[in-house]
């Protein structure tokens, strides 16, 4: 039989990209790592991690380490609330612009 006729339930995943605002792959957008733009990743996380928590919802976090850097206290947050964290990279650099010695 093609079809199982069980009633399963539905399991849903859900990612995050944890980066900043200024992390988008736009042709446009090139910021210098040391700049001032303001940060807003941690703000907008905890109110994820509210939302989150609110429905019982685990997640699994794919933090920039740029972002671990500059905010561990809100990876060990994340990991306390039971969530999972995974590597994202370090910047958010396009693959295809790396030469091999940066990506290896
Ligand atoms: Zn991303």
């Amino acid at each position: 039989m093609l079809f199982s006729m069980r009633k399963e339930k539905m399991i849903n995943i859900f990612t995050v990209d944890l980066e900043e605002w200024f992390h988008a792959n736009y042709k446009s957008l090139i910021i210098d790592e040391n700049s001032t733009c303001s940060n807003r990743v941690v703000e907008n996380t905890m109110v994820l991690l509210e939302l989150l928590d609110s429905y019982r919802a685990q997640a699994t976090f794919f933090v920039l380490g740029y972002v671990a850097q500059r905010f561990p206290k809100l990876i060990k947050t994340i990991s306390d609330m039971g969530h999972e964290i995974a590597s994202h990279g370090y910047s958010h650099e396009l693959i295809y612009k790396q030469n091999r010695k940066k990506v290896f």
